[in-house]
């Protein structure tokens, strides 16, 4: 092999590595982003909920149908943002708690907070690939830093 196409070769690998990282980083941004806009809605919907409750005590007026309406959909946000917060955890690398829903650091045996047993690594991983497409490469990385 020549020199140039040696040089060539590791230039190409190093332009994947920043690829793989970058695209890691927008990944967990956008995620963000999502509990972000979740969260506001969900405070909104709040908003609207304490005035519906407001006004139905004020009108005396029957808005159970609203509030059934507004709590279904508050529930389906809320549930949404429990699934993209774990997104999160799992790409920060961060292991849920089964029994409490506590976020603990990767390396953790047990829960900082109840004290349950924490799933391995492995099984983590497997759950991890499943959902989002980061190499472990990303992942050890992440740790060093
Ligand atoms: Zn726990």
């Amino acid at each position: 092999m020549s020199i140039f196409e040696d040089v060539l070769l590791n230039a190409r690998s190093a332009v994947d590595a920043v690829g793989k990282k970058a695209g890691k980083v927008i990944d967990v941004s956008k995620l963000k982003l999502a509990a972000a806009d979740l969260k506001s809605e969900i405070t909104h919907k709040y908003q609207i909920l304490g005035r519906v409750v407001f006004e139905e005590s004020a009108t005396n007026k029957d808005y159970s149908k609203n509030k059934a309406e507004l709590i279904g959909k508050i529930e389906e946000l809320r549930s949404e943002l429990d699934s993209v917060n774990e997104l999160i955890a799992k790409a920060s690398n961060k292991k849920k708690c089964a029994s409490c829903g506590t976020y603990n650091p990767k390396n953790s045996q047990f829960c900082s907070k109840c004290g349950e047993k924490l799933v391995s690594d492995e099984e983590e991983r497997v759950l991890t690939d499943d959902m989002i497409d980061f190499t472990e490469d990303n992942f050890e990385d992440d740790e060093l830093l």
